[in-house]
């Protein structure tokens, strides 16, 4: 789907300079108040663990809150036993990767302020779990794009979306390097990275909707700082949120190969 004509706009678009970046701090998103609360909306089953990310204020729009309770993260959590699904922190999925903490998705959903028949990107897309919430926010009329470069987890999240959301069609997770975007479904309303470039991945400001699409990427290398960048025609504002700790977006084989 999508408009053609914009695609190619986007296609020809000039490299975008570090110098068209403008820098500002979000006024609604003072870290000091979220960060305390982070890492301790645990819960003993996915309704518990929303109502506590609710509560904590992670989760602060219903379209979060609703998408959240009908993904179960029982499904996305690899040979994790069951007993640990609901906890807030990240779980190995295999393959050198985890499942982001549930606060960590909660916060990044409310970031990409998703709207009905938005066509987004989620990149790293790991278990599948934000692929899914996505796909259910932006609903029948809009699309969510998955990009994993491990093959396993590409065939394995599949298999999650499907018997967690067997109603849900709008999705799609490719395999491939997630670095470059995908060109051929851009523009995305909102693009989702998963794991942290070690710069700020130019590239994928071009995959950006002009009319305000949204990047939210992690960016650093032990250091890392998550941001919003936010695209209006030519211009980005960019938005730094907080301190974070992600998997680094990186080589198959340096991940594969990682101690
Ligand atoms: N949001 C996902 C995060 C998974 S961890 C979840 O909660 O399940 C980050 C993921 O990024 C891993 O699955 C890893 O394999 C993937 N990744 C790292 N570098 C990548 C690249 N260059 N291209 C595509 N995927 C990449």
């Amino acid at each position: 789907g999508g408009n053609p004509l914009l695609s190619l706009v986007i296609r020809a678009s000039v490299w975008w300079e570090p110098s068209l970046v403008t820098s500002e701090i979000a006024p609604s998103l003072i870290t000091s108040e979220i960060a305390p609360m982070a890492w301790h909306s645990s819960g003993s089953t996915n309704t518990d663990l929303v109502a506590n990310l609710c509560k904590n204020s992670l989760i602060k729009s219903q379209k979060v809150k609703e998408a959240m309770l009908n993904v179960d993260r029982k499904h996305y959590i690899g040979d994790s036993p069951a007993s640990v699904a609901y906890r807030d922190t990240p779980l190995s999925i295999g393959n050198n990767a985890t499942i982001s903490a549930p606060h960590m998705h909660a916060w990044c959903l409310e970031l990409m302020e998703l709207k009905l028949g938005n066509r987004v990107l989620d990149i790293g897309s790991g278990s599948g779990y934000l692929t899914a919430c996505m796909a259910h926010i932006v609903g029948s009329n809009g699309h969510a794009y998955g990009i994993e470069h491990v093959p396993d987890l590409v065939k394995k999240s599949r298999s999650n979306i499907a018997t967690d959301r067997p109603d849900l069609k709008n999705w799609t997770i490719v395999e491939g390097d997630g670095r470059d975007g995908l060109i051929d479904h851009a523009p995305y309303d909102a693009i989702h990275v998963g794991a942290a470039a070690s710069e700020v991945p130019f590239k994928l400001l071009q995959q950006l909707h002009p009319n305000g699409g949204r990047l939210i990427t992690p960016v650093g290398k032990l250091d890392q700082n998550l941001y919003v960048f936010v695209r209006d025609q030519e211009k980005i504002k960019q938005h730094r949120i907080t301190g974070v700790r992600y998997v680094p977006l990186t080589d198959l084989q340096l991940q594969l190969t990682k101690e």
